[in-house]
């Protein structure tokens, strides 16, 4: 701050971290004396960064606490400072031990806060004779080994170098890696100390998927949802769906939408089916929540038609 000599400031950070929003803020003004302000907003990912409130507090930086920067911000200078945990992953490494010790090389990767435990997870998994390959640094990811919820193409790069992959976050991080890539994926979730493997839950969420796909076979209109949020703003993905369910002779219209929730979309009469171009996480973990069914992308491509199941299957939904 002093460095750039910002003296109006917006600070945001994730649910998990704002119990240390009011310290920061009090000590940030203490020592530079500078006008804080602290963001309720969500903030999910990386992906969300407060350009609105910033813009229309007039402040001159944006400091975004927890994740890893992957979209450009040309509203405001900002700067993300990432969280680590501090918390050991032996328990989780002890308990996941008879699960991948089968393998002879596994894929191995984590989401931000874990990354500094990587090199004891490939010492861990070295004793145990399992070679641990740590996915490379690509697409949104800005480390190697790491993983964010929207972006897999870390896994597909070593795919074919491993026999599984080991996964070490939450439970969407788990499915989501194992809808990306056709091999076993163990989730070692610290935060529910519990290891799984994931074929189960893919295999029963892929059968819901077909499900809403199939419900959505007939519908006449599509709500295409363009998330506003930076890093969610996928246009061309949005201006695609549209074009194409319209040559395909059904109606389109585009919803912006901050935050998407059940009650955020349920006032929509008309539209039968919603397709969502922003977080893939509303679909994958929290579709059932909405009364219609809430398709992905390529989920809506084979409902018209236009992709066929097995071809989505083989991509991977995300
Ligand atoms: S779009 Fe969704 S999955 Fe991707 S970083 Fe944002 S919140 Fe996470």
């Amino acid at each position: 701050m002093k460095r750039r000599g910002a003296r109006r400031l917006l600070i945001q950070m994730p649910d998990g971290l704002k119990p240390h929003a009011v310290n920061i803020s009090r000590e940030l003004m203490e020592r530079t004396g500078a006008e804080v302000y602290i963001s309720a907003g969500p903030c999910y990912g990386g992906c969300d960064v407060a350009t609105g409130q910033a813009k229309m507090l007039n402040v001159d930086l944006i400091v975004h606490y927890g994740h890893t920067e992957f979209v450009r911000v040309d509203d405001c200078p900002s700067i993300f400072l990432e969280a680590r945990s501090e918390s050991s992953l032996t328990e989780i490494l002890n308990r996941s031990e008879s699960k991948i010790s089968i393998y002879r090389k596994v894929g191995v990767a984590t989401t931000v806060q874990h990354l500094n435990e990587l090199v004891k997870v490939e010492e861990r998994l070295r004793r145990l004779g399992v070679e641990a390959v740590i996915t490379p640094r690509c697409g949104r990811n800005r480390y190697c080994g790491q993983i964010i919820g929207c972006d897999y193409t870390p896994l597909k790069m070593v795919i074919d170098k491993v026999e599984s992959f080991m996964v070490i976050g939450s439970r969407f991080h788990g499915l989501g890696a194992s809808l990306a890539v056709d091999k076993p994926v163990i989730l070692a979730d610290p935060y529910m100390s519990k290891v799984t493997e994931m074929e189960g839950e893919k295999r029963s969420l892929i059968n819901r998927r077909y499900a809403m796909i199939e419900r959505a076979k007939g519908a006449k209109t599509f709500g295409i949802i363009l998330g506003s949020k930076i890093g969610q703003y996928n246009h061309d993905t949005a201006d695609m769906l549209r074009r194409t369910i319209v040559t395909r002779g059904r109606d389109a219209v585009t919803i912006v939408a901050d935050e998407v929730s059940p009650s955020s979309l349920e006032n929509f009469e008309g539209v039968d089916v919603f397709v969502n171009a922003a977080c893939p996480r509303l679909s994958i973990d929290d579709s059932e929540r909405f009364t219609k069914p809430l398709l992905l992308p390529k989920e809506a491509l084979v409902s018209i038609g236009e992709m066929r199941w097995e071809e989505l299957l083989d991509q991977g939904l995300i």
